[in-house]
């Protein structure tokens, strides 16, 4: 992509009332814009770097089965009524709206009660179990707190993979399968190093429950991480049985602030029994069908690793989901002759090859001074720039620049 096409300008102070880093950064850089409190929308940059996001997650969600559906926001009271989560005594964070009739409607904060009732029309007998389903889809939460920039909308995407499995055995080895997949994701995020699956309360039907917590002072939640053994266990459940359970010392934990990136749930017949989703097993009985609950934000995890990796000069992407891999400047200076910009013409065709061999290019052919390019650059976040100005085009070099470390060298355009 061309920069002079992109319609998105770099700003050098974020809105005012914005406070969380992530947010302040990726508006300043022009990859989200700011609609509300917790009401982000996605531009070019930013949507390239959340659909990167959701490209891993769904191709590891694929690799263990999962099977893609896309629902709806638009929630039946009825289904939560009977599960006895449309009270707002339950769910302090509804957003409720009403058809000109009167019918009440949800927006829906979570999917656990449409898949379930959806799903009693295609689970009938054992031979129908294990199936897994998921999707990408935008959730709404009226969240009373909305501080920490895209890591906690009030509108966000959300990947959420509900298991139907046969049995508590069946139900517990693929959610072993869910947790490693879920390890692979967060290091192909670029964040693994700093995730830790993190023991949390597991409600009614099982002990635990695992959250991935990525340790970042812009974290809201507090953990105990054992670096040894590369966990950690959440505030809300630290106690001696939990210690005891996990083989550790108190003394052995360090307290992180942390943000939950993902979490899987044990969830029983908690949703199956009431809403009536039941087969017939081998022995020809009725049984409610074991489920569970697989949750992830691309918005969150965006954030994330915004917060992670940028440094004073602005957005670091890892590779995987940078925007681009490269970012191409020309330092191009029209002649007072008039004469053609040599510099321009061979960043043009560098730009035309690149593109050509599927290198995914962000090139600033803008009319800009070299101070503004990098600084735009810098702020923006691409992993390579390679910067082509008359003095490296007459040694017919170009200088890459890594911007993780700052390391500069010469290139030989040719090689490149
Ligand atoms: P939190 O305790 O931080 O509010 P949660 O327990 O409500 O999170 P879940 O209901 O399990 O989160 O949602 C699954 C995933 O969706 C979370 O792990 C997180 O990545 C993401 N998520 C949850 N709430 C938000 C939000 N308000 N904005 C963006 N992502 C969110
Ligand atoms: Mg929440």
């Amino acid at each position: 992509m061309k920069q002079s096409h992109l319609f998105t300008k770099t700003r050098r102070e974020a809105p005012k009332d914005e406070v969380a880093k992530n947010a302040q950064l990726l508006i300043r850089a022009g990859f989200i814009n700011k609609e509300m409190a917790g009401v982000y929308s996605y531009l070019p940059l930013g949507l390239r770097v959340l659909n990167k996001i959701v490209g891993i997650i769904r191709e590891e969600m694929n690799a263990i089965g999962g099977q893609e559906v896309s629902l709806t926001a638009l929630q039946d009271k009825k289904n939560w009524e009977i599960s006895g989560r449309w009270n707002d005594a339950v769910v302090d964070n509804w957003f409720k709206t009403t058809l000109k009739n009167g019918t009440e409607l949800g927006l829906g904060f979570t999917h656990e009660e449409a898949l379930t009732a959806l799903m009693r029309d295609h689970i009938r007998s054992f031979r129908d179990l294990p199936v897994a389903a998921y999707q990408f889809q935008t959730k709404f939460r009226n969240e009373a707190r909305a501080k920490s920039g895209i890591m906690r909308g009030r509108e966000f995407l959300m990947k959420d993979l509900y298991s139907f499995c046969r049995d508590q055995k069946e139900q517990d080895a693929f959610y072993e399968k869910a947790k490693q997949a879920y390890v692979r994701i967060f290091d192909r995020l670029g964040i693994g190093a700093e995730t830790y699956i993190t023991f949390a309360s597991g409600g009614s039907f099982s002990k635990y429950s695992h959250e991935f917590q990525t340790v970042t002072e812009a974290g809201e939640d507090l953990i105990y991480v054992h670096e040894g053994k590369k966990i950690a266990v959440n505030k809300e459940v630290l106690n001696d049985e939990v210690l005891a359970d996990l083989g550790i010392d108190r003394a052995e934990l360090v307290e992180k602030k942390a943000v939950e990136v993902g979490n899987i749930f044990s969830l029983g017949t908690k949703f199956s029994e009431p809403l009536g989703l039941v087969y017939t097993n081998e022995a020809g009985k009725p049984t409610p069908v074991v489920m569970g609950s697989y949750g992830i934000g691309p918005g969150r995890v965006m954030g994330t690793i915004v917060e992670v990796h940028a440094d004073d000069k602005g957005l670091v992407w890892p590779e995987a989901v940078a925007p681009f891999a490269v970012h191409l400047i020309a330092l191009n200076k029209k002649s007072a002759d008039g004469a053609e910009d040599v510099v321009k013409k061979a960043a043009d065709e560098l730009y035309e090859k690149l593109t050509k061999k599927g290198v995914e290019v962000l090139y600033d052919d803008r009319d800009a001074t070299a101070g503004e390019k990098f600084g735009d650059s810098d702020l923006i976040g691409i992993p390579v720039r390679y910067t082509l100005s008359m003095k490296t085009f007459a040694e017919d070099s170009i200088e890459k620049k890594d911007r993780l470390t700052g390391k500069v060298e010469m290139v030989k355009i040719d090689t490149l």
